[in-house]
């Protein structure tokens, strides 16, 4: 594979990992080990697809953009840890994204959406 196939084959996957909140999720799972455990670890995600026959791989976040994605979460939960404790003791409405478990188990078809508009992910 060259180069630049393999360096655009990284950046999808990491537009891809960064979509789905992995970063978040192994910023707070690192964040936590630390704070419990003293621990400074490095974060791995061993992933299996729900395909017949699945698709496997081993993923690092090992790297300078990977780095960044991190810190950029764990900055993200700082900002938003007052609003999240806020949401817990009731204190506050949640704020619908229209695409968390949340927010499809709590709809509510108001209105017709124009087929055109239809969002493919
Ligand atoms: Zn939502």
């Amino acid at each position: 594979m060259e180069i630049n196939q393999l360096q655009k084959q990284q950046t999808q996957r990491s537009i891809t990992f960064k979509a789905y909140g992995y970063y978040l999720q192994m910023a707070i799972y690192t964040e936590l080990i630390k704070q419990t455990f003293g621990v400074e670890c490095q974060p791995f995600i061993f992933a299996v697809s729900k395909q017949t026959p699945c698709d496997h791989d081993a993923f690092s976040f090992n790297s300078e953009q990977d780095q960044e994605y991190l810190k950029e979460a764990l900055e993200d939960v700082k900002e938003h840890q007052d609003h999240i404790a806020d949401l817990i003791a009731g204190r506050a409405e949640p704020e619908r994204c229209g695409h968390c478990e949340y927010c499809r188990a709590t709809k509510q078809i108001t209105a017709f959406t124009s087929a055109a508009d239809i969002e493919v992910e």
